[in-house]
């Protein structure tokens, strides 16, 4: 039997439940892997999965049951049902959704997981190769995955979705040392499925590892506020990171001073600053049809004209603070329900060129790449990748790693110029209550900073 053909016989057994509402997931996935870490191959192998969960609504309360094996389904509705009634002591609140029938295959051709594990080996070897090529290289990782992954979604309103999905990511980095000092550059790269896409970065390989050895020699930035020019890489991570996870409505609802500032209407910034999210753009690692709770994807302003617009719901957030549904109920696997995610964010285009931006600049920053960083509420800390001085309107020395501080709301009033070429950077993966790393892309123009605090890495 297929996860179709149990898909069937369960929503016969859903739909007569005694519950407000019930929604099953069945998984089946097949993933393969190569990790190398310095000249070693650490890791390689396939795997295969199968999977699913029932989840029940009693009273505003959730039961949630998961399973590695598509055996005794009827016990396992029964028990999250019981689970939700135990839980349950208010009203069920979850916004109207019709009843979806759909076979979502547009992907179903695309299997990365069917290439010879060979084949995916002999890369990673070219890749390793050239990083190890590159005199004063003390180590390296190679890091490839990928995944196929079919799913049916079926709820007790009658929702019946099948969807195929294929990802696929490569995590590389570069350490290089000299005296005592260590220097480390990464490149993170990723696809809708398509090997092909990762089969030509032997240039980005070696200018990587180059990178890292070039660092070992470079000036330490001296501390201070700078007007910085960051790229889209790093400047769609900090939408993602720093804006993002503040526009997830499970954390607003939750939280009454991300209530307070998240105001619908305020303005933020810059009138020609919009930000949106949106899983409807075709072979984006964030894109889908329909969510984890069977809704359409949808594409969301989250910031337009500068004025916080909107936010991303779950149908229980968007019912709870009367807005409406967005499709972002995500769940990275079977073994967790759908909480609210992004998808592909983004800073929207504007028209200003990447030489003009830098031109009226006479000491600055040019911050490229994501390396790592934290957020807590709206204060973010974030390592860039790869920095130079800009000076006299031009992009000049390499410095070493530099640090970006300050609070997301006033970075996002000091964005004083928009680039006209926006990147979406597909190599993200996104953390949150125990979720990831789920495919997610994010992107931006270059954007311009009038302000921001830069420390030494
Ligand atoms: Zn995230």
């Amino acid at each position: 039997m297929t996860i179709k053909d149990i898909g069937q016989e369960l929503a016969g057994v859903i739909g007569k439940c005694d519950a407000d509402y019930v929604e099953a997931h069945l998984e089946e996935s097949q993933t393969s892997h190569v990790v190398y870490r310095g000249r070693e191959l650490d890791s390689i192998g396939r795997a295969t999965a199968i999977g699913g969960n029932v989840r029940a609504m009693v009273k505003g309360g959730w039961g949630f049951v998961s399973f590695n094996d598509l055996n005794n389904l009827p016990e396992r509705v029964a028990l999250a049902v019981k689970q939700a009634r135990f839980v349950g002591r208010e009203a069920s609140q979850l916004v109207a959704a019709e009843p979806v029938v759909a076979t979502v295959s547009v992907e179903a051709d695309r299997d990365p997981v069917a290439i010879p594990l060979a084949e995916k080996k002999q890369l990673m070897d070219e890749y390793n190769d050239i990083i190890w090529r590159t005199p004063e290289i003390q180590t390296s990782t190679v890091g490839y995955a990928d995944s196929r992954k079919q799913t049916i979604f079926l709820s007790s309103a009658g929702s019946f979705i099948e969807q195929t999905r294929a990802d696929i990511t490569l995590r590389l980095a570069a350490v290089a040392a000299r005296d005592g000092d260590i220097q480390q550059v990464g490149l993170s790269v990723g696809s809708r499925g398509d090997f092909s896409i990762l089969q030509s970065y032997h240039d980005e390989v070696a200018h990587m590892a180059e990178r890292a050895v070039v660092l070992l020699s470079a000036p330490q930035i001296k501390g201070g506020e700078y007007t910085v020019v960051l790229d889209p890489v790093l400047a769609g991570v900090f939408v993602h990171e720093a804006f993002g996870h503040l526009s997830e409505s499970d954390f607003v609802y939750e939280n009454e001073r991300v209530r307070r500032i998240m105001t619908l209407g305020r303005q933020f910034g810059h009138p020609e600053l919009n930000i949106v999210d949106t899983a409807t753009i075709p072979g984006l690692r964030g894109s889908y049809q329909y969510d984890d709770e069977g809704m359409p994807a949808t594409r969301t302003y989250l910031i337009r004209e500068g004025k916080l617009v909107g936010r991303l719901h779950s149908r229980e957030t968007a019912a709870k603070m009367n807005e409406k549904p967005t499709g972002n109920a995500r769940a990275i696997n079977h073994r967790y329900p759908p909480i609210v995610r992004m998808t592909n964010t983004y800073i929207e285009p504007g028209v200003v060129s990447l030489a003009d931006m830098v031109g009226g600049i006479k000491e600055g920053i040019y911050a490229k790449n994501w390396y790592g960083g934290t957020t807590s509420m709206e204060m973010f800390t974030f390592s860039a990748g790869e920095a130079y001085m800009i000076r006299h309107g031009k992009i000049a020395e390499m410095l070493r790693p530099v640090v970006l501080t300050g609070n997301v709301f006033n970075t996002l009033e000091n964005i004083d110029a928009i680039g006209d070429d926006l990147t979406m950077n597909q190599g993200g993966g996104c953390g949150k209550g125990g979720q990831m790393p789920l495919p997610v892309s994010n992107g931006s123009p270059h954007i311009r900073i009038s302000r921001c605090l830069v420390g030494g890495g």
